[in-house]
């Protein structure tokens, strides 16, 4: 059996490997009862009840609310349906400017602000940084993807995926 580092279990707990090899180590792993406890942990740090479907990073989750499925910040904000791009709700800070740029590099070269721009996602509530992105000016917002949430559950899991009142 493949074994993999503590530092790919870690991102793959803290959501920041690709979705593709996500997928791929927890089929490799053929050990649903891994994401379960891991979900039961984070359940249990966060200050809400809303039952955890799926974490996507550190501090986001996607999760069961209501009859809705959203995106959630570990202190309880929604950026709404979690098929939507939850970076399109957040607060944006952009870093376009010499100045701002070197906020971040203060003791490197900074990358030059007519060809990249680096973007803070921040949650509206509790100001965490939930992600950043680096993209060329004028370059839409990415969407980093959306998880085939109802697959994963199916085909990895083997669990169905838990229902919301209706
Ligand atoms: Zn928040």
């Amino acid at each position: 059996m493949t074994s993999y580092t503590k530092e790919v279990i870690s991102d793959l707990i803290a959501g920041q490997l690709p979705w593709p090899q996500t997928r791929r180590i927890m089929s490799t792993y053929k050990d649903e009862d891994r994401f379960f406890k891991v979900i039961e942990v984070l359940q249990e740090r966060v200050p809400w009840d809303d039952p955890i479907l799926l974490p996507i990073s550190d501090h986001l989750f996607i999760c069961q609310s209501g009859s809705e499925r959203v995106t959630k910040c570990e202190c309880g904000h929604s950026f709404g349906d979690y098929r939507r791009n939850w970076k399109l709700q957040a607060l944006i800070n952009v870093r376009c400017t010499e100045a701002s740029l070197r906020e971040i590099y203060p003791n490197n070269d900074i990358p030059d602000p007519d060809w990249m721009e680096i973007r803070e996602f921040i949650c509206p509530d509790c100001s965490t940084i939930h992600e950043v992105e680096a993209a060329a000016p004028g370059y839409p917002i990415v969407h980093d993807f959306e998880p085939d949430l109802e697959g994963f559950y199916r085909e990895w899991l083997k669990k169905p995926l838990p229902e919301g009142p209706s």
